[in-house]
């Protein structure tokens, strides 16, 4: 039920509790209460003296007479929305006639108001949810969009640079070599985009279960091995005996290595060494990724899992996008792990992933 809904209900459930002539709800909105829904005339000023009272100590606070009362009002009860999180709002009760609010009455309004304050709470919590799968799901099929022109580009260019379109100008063909070279970043910018949209996603935790770190690491090697050779850098895997059981899902593993791994093989130059090692120390499971490359600057450790950084020295050495640490940082907190690093600049990388290990 949305917060409008519930709002309203809670005016009309508490106002026929309380046999009262009127009740407002309001509800705190960055820092300020505002009216949310009324049943009878809505008499009280918003954000009176009284709710900041009231909100503060959490006690429920009768009003009789005074020239603090609305006109037509003679006695006011108001009491706290709130859950065991934090204080949502208040909730006024009106009645034309002094001495109203009876102890039974102000015992059932401080029952319905607790209950208010519980769904309340909930409806909150479900926009939150709501609004953050809308935002996954608008991030995903933009970048769905965005891919197809892009391969599309990509193979008319690639046909243009074969020749297939007649005969180039070396000029040309460089100019064309270019252009080729910033698709590909707009292709890995894509693809980056759209994994982290989709590592954000909630409805990613539909594919979490028991998986094996051994298996997804062998398939990593193997996917980017050919990769690593083309570059002359020798890719190595240091297998475990042991079943090394986490509680993930296959892609997001896969994920994490292809990132730690194509980055250990990106920032290390032609001659240099990639190993990826594993195994399982008390209650954690954890796979090592060490490269002989260029090393992370100490001063850019504190930002390295920001979305777009790329310490300075990446910046010389190749293209990237400063999205795949992100990328690995969000589903390893996902799936309750940690992530340590180690780095000298110009001596090599080392990052190691844990993760609590899995008993079924
Ligand atoms: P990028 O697309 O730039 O590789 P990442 O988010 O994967 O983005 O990494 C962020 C930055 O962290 C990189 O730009 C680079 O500066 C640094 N980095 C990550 N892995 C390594 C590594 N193995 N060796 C050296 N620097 C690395």
């Amino acid at each position: 039920m949305d917060l409008e809904r519930v709002a309203q209900r809670l005016a009309e459930a508490v106002a026929e509790a309380l046999e009262a002539d009127g009740a407002a709800v309001l509800l705190l909105e960055g820092g300020r209460l505002s009216l949310a829904a009324s049943r009878g005339p809505h008499l009280g000023p918003a954000a009176s003296d009284l709710d900041r009272q009231v909100m503060e100590e959490g006690e429920v606070v009768v009003v009789e007479g005074g020239h603090a009362l609305p006109q037509g009002c003679a006695a006011l009860a108001c009491a706290p929305l709130q859950d065991e999180e934090q204080v949502w709002g208040t909730v006024h009760v009106y009645a034309a006639r002094p001495g109203h609010f009876s102890p039974a009455r102000l015992g059932r309004l401080e029952a319905v108001a607790d209950l208010g304050g519980m769904a309340v709470g909930m409806a909150r919590a479900l926009g939150d949810m709501r609004a953050a799968q809308a935002k996954a799901r608008f991030a995903r099929v933009a970048t769905h969009e965005l891919r197809s022109p892009i391969a599309v580009a990509q193979s008319l260019l690639r046909t243009v640079l074969k020749g297939y379109a007649g005969p180039l100008t070396p000029r040309q063909q460089e100019i064309f070599r270019r252009v080729a070279g910033r698709l590909d970043f707009l292709e890995n910018l894509v693809n980056d985009l759209l994994d982290l949209a989709a590592g954000r996603s909630p409805e990613l935790d539909l594919d979490e279960q028991p998986v094996l770190l051994n298996a997804s690491a062998g398939r990593v090697v193997l996917l980017l091995g050919p990769h690593a050779e083309e570059k002359g850098v020798s890719l190595s895997l240091h297998p475990c005996r042991e079943e090394l059981v986490v509680w993930a899902s296959e892609e997001g593993l896969d994920r994490i290595l292809v990132n730690l791994v194509g980055n250990g093989i990106k920032y290390t130059p032609a001659g240099g060494q990639v190993t990826v090692s594993m195994g399982q120390e008390g209650e954690e499971v954890w796979v090592r990724v060490a490269d002989t490359g260029i090393g992370i600057p100490e001063e850019s450790f504190p930002h390295l899992f920001e979305e777009f950084y790329r310490a300075p020295n990446a910046r010389r050495f190749g293209t990237g996008t400063g999205l795949g640490l992100t990328i690995v940082k969000d589903l390893v907190d996902r799936y309750e792990g940690r992530i340590e690093v180690e780095s000298k600049v110009g001596e090599g990388t080392t990052f190691t992933i844990f993760f609590p290990r899995w008993r079924g």
